[in-house]
């Protein structure tokens, strides 16, 4: 059993939705914590919990992609569903496309730090080419911690989100020909594991390239647990008591 602790499973990335859920429990994947990234996802969230009880998970959450369309009013969406939502996410941080509004990134995702240790809420964190603003950002919330998933860093790096109370996310990435990663998995602590596609983006080898599904955590599981030397049945007894000190599922 494992949770895909970080997916985008929206109608108009799956038409039959079903069998997206049908095919994560033939391999073993029993609960996957759908985020938002803007209003019209985050309300989608919201629905598709209520149709999918006990195997969708409610994050709800702005990402920094949102901000030609986001409003400050739209953040009422997370406090008004804060008693059934186990984390806020997507949430965070993103220099890598020309024309980024740093200051407005960065107020939005202050914004929701704040939601976040106002309502004891876990955060799920997305940080692309701005781990320095990122870290020092995280660093003025201590009281918040939760996830930084799709992690491709250092092993430096890994070291300084746990010592913030972050655990990562590993991915599809994580299986693509990158020795660094494979290095950061062996040496990092078990208990800072847990497992995620990132659906529909970012399939594992060798699937990569096709539309990624919680399904495929099997594949990232089989992976890590190789490169730790564990048990895929030890691997998930480690991701699983993560995952659940982390969120209420
Ligand atoms: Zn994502």
């Amino acid at each position: 059993m494992f949770t895909d602790s970080h997916s985008h499973i929206f109608k108009k990335y799956f038409e039959d939705i079903n069998s997206i859920l049908e095919n994560a429990k033939k391999n073993g994947i029993t609960k996957i914590i759908n985020n938002g990234t803007d209003l019209e996802s985050n309300l989608e969230v919201i629905k598709l919990t209520k149709t999918y009880p006990g195997i969708i998970y409610p994050a709800v959450g702005f990402h920094p992609e949102c901000l030609d369309s986001f409003k400050k009013e739209q953040l009422d969406v997370i406090e008004k569903n804060i008693d059934s939502i186990i984390a806020i996410g997507e949430i965070g941080l993103d220099y890598h496309y020309d024309g980024y509004n740093k200051e407005k990134q960065i107020d939005l995702f202050e914004a929701q730090l704040k939601l976040a240790e106002k309502f004891e809420k876990p955060v799920i964190v997305h940080t692309r080419d701005s781990l320095e603003d990122t870290i020092a950002i995280l660093k003025k919330y201590p009281k918040v911690h939760g996830v930084v998933h799709c992690f491709t860093g250092s092993l430096e790096t890994a070291n300084i989100f746990i010592k913030l109370g972050y655990k990562l996310g590993f991915g599809g990435v994580t299986t693509f020909k990158n020795a660094k990663i494979k290095e950061v998995i062996k040496k990092i602590p078990e208990n800072a594991i847990i497992l995620e596609t990132d659906a529909p983006y970012l399939s594992p080898e060798p699937l990569r390239g096709t539309v990624n599904e919680p399904a495929n955590v099997r594949i990232i599981a089989e992976f890590i647990a190789k490169e730790k030397g564990i048990s895929l049945e030890e691997l998930s007894k480690i991701t699983e008591k993560n995952i659940s000190s982390i969120f209420d599922i």
